[in-house]
C-alpha cells in the first residue's frame, strides 16, 4: 500500500518541484583546514543541515537550569590539561542506506554521551548571563529531552548529561575573532568556530578540546560540542559524511534566531535535528525525498518544524540513519528516496 502511494507521489508530484524550499545543502568542504594539527591526507567533508531558530524573548532573572530529564549544567573550568590527545578517528565503513551512520566521532546517540554547550560571542552578538541561562533552559534542555523521550519509544536508552561555557557564566572567554557568518547558503560557513573556542579553553585544536572530554568520561559513551551564536542565521551541523581520517570533531553552531524571510519553527527542535545530524540523520528538504517524506513522516524531525518540539516524531529512516534501529526502511528500496 506505501509501495504504491509512493511510487504515485513519485510521478504525480513530479512537476512541483520548484516550489519546494531547499534548506539543506551538501558543501563538501573539508573541516581539517582550519586545524592546527590536521593530517593533510585526511578525506573527511562535512555536510551543513540547515534550520531556523527564533530569536530570544526578554531575559529573566538568571536562575538555575531545572529540568529534571537532563543533568544541571557546570560553568567552571575542569580538570587541568595533560597529555591525551587521541589518535586520528580512520573511517572505513559505511553503509549502502545510511551512509552518513557511523562517521566521524559521533557515533552512538545512547547511553548518556556528554553535550558541551559554548555559547559564543563574536564581532557581531554576545551572550549575557540571563541569556544564556533562559535558551539554555527553553530551548536546549527542551530539545535534548525530546530525544531522549524519543529514544525510549525506538527501545533505545539515552540519557544527557550538560557541561556548558560561556563568557558572563565561566572562567572562559569565548570570543569568535571576526563574525560567525549567518547564512551558508550565501558566503560559505565559518569552519572554525569549535576550533576557535578550543583555543579559548586553552587548547590547541578542537581535537585536542575532544580528547581532553572524550577521555575524562568514565565510559565509552560520545562527547557532543553545541555551539551557539547570539544572532539570526542559518543553523548547521559539521558532520563527517566520507570515510578516511579525521582529527576533527564533528559540532553544531545554532544561531539563536531566524534570518529574515524565513518560516518561524521550534528552537528545541532545532536542537534536535541538529544533534540527529551528527549522528547521520538527514534533511528532508529536497527533491523527491521531500515528497516521499511528506507522504510517509510528515512530521518527521527532518523534516517539519513545529511550534512545538513534541508536535514532531521520529520516524523510521531517521531512526535508522542514527542507529536507534538496525531495520531497514523499506522506503530505502524505493530509488526516488536517493534522486
Ligand atoms: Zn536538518
Amino acid at each position: 500500500m506505501k509501495k504504491t502511494l509512493v511510487l504515485l507521489l513519485s510521478i504525480c508530484l513530479i512537476l512541483n518541484l520548484s516550489a519546494c524550499v531547499k534548506e539543506n545543502t551538501t558543501n563538501n568542504e573539508n573541516i581539517s583546514q582550519t586545524v592546527s594539527n590536521t593530517d593533510t591526507s585526511s578525506q573527511q567533508n562535512n555536510t551543513s543541515s540547515l534550520t531556523n531558530s527564533k530569536a530570544p524573548t526578554t531575559p529573566e532573572k538568571p536562575k538555575k537550569p531545572s529540568n529534571s530529564s537532563v543533568n544541571t549544567p557546570t560553568s567552571q573550568p575542569d580538570t587541568p590539561k595533560e597529555n591525551f590527545i587521541l589518535p586520528a578517528i580512520v573511517d572505513t565503513y559505511q553503509e549502502k542506506y545510511r551512509p552518513n551512520y557511523l562517521l566521524g566521532n559521533c557515533k552512538k546517540l545512547k547511553g548518556n554521551p556528554l553535550v558541551v554547550l559554548l555559547f559564543i560571542d563574536d564581532d557581531e552578538s554576545s551572550w549575557s548571563a540571563n541569556e544564556v541561562t533562559e535558551y539554555t533552559d527553553k530551548y536546549i534542555k527542551e530539545g535534548l529531552a525530546y530525544l531522549e523521550d524519543k529514544a525510549k519509544e525506538w527501545d533505545v536508552d539515552l540519557k544527557f548529561t550538560i557541561k556548558s561555557y560561556s563568557t558572563p557564566l565561566s572562567d572562559y572567554t569565548l570570543r569568535y575573532e571576526g563574525s560567525v557568518i549567518k547564512d551558508l547558503r550565501i558566503n560559505g560557513s565559518s569552519k572554525d568556530v569549535l576550533e576557535q573556542a578550543a583555543h579559548d579553553m586553552g587548547y590547541s585544536s578542537n581535537w585536542e578540546l575532544y580528547s581532553k572530554f572524550k577521555t575524562e568520561r568514565k565510559s565509552d559513551d560520545d562527547v557532543i560540542f553545541l555551539t551557539f551564536l547570539n544572532k539570526a542565521g542559518k543553523s548547521y551541523a559539521r558532520h563527517i559524511i566520507s570515510t578516511g581520517q579525521t582529527s576533527n570533531s564533528e559540532h553544531c553552531v545554532i544561531f539563536s534566531s531566524y534570518l529574515e524571510g524565513e518560516s518561524f519553527g521550534c528552537k528545541a527542535s532545532t536542537v534536535a535535528d541538529e544533534v540527529l545530524h551528527l549522528f547521520g540523520a538527514e534533511d528532508y528538504y529536497d527533491g523527491y525525498r521531500e515528497l516521499l517524506a511528506t507522504a510517509l513522516y510528515p512530521k518527521d524531525v527532518m523534516l517539519w518544524m513545529p511550534k512545538e518540539a513534541y508536535e514532531n516524531e521520529i520516524g523510521e529512516f531517521t531512526a535508522y540513519t542514527v542507529g536507534w534501529t538496525d531495520t531497514i526502511p523499506q522506503i530505502c528500496y524505493n530509488e526516488y528516496w536517493w534522486k
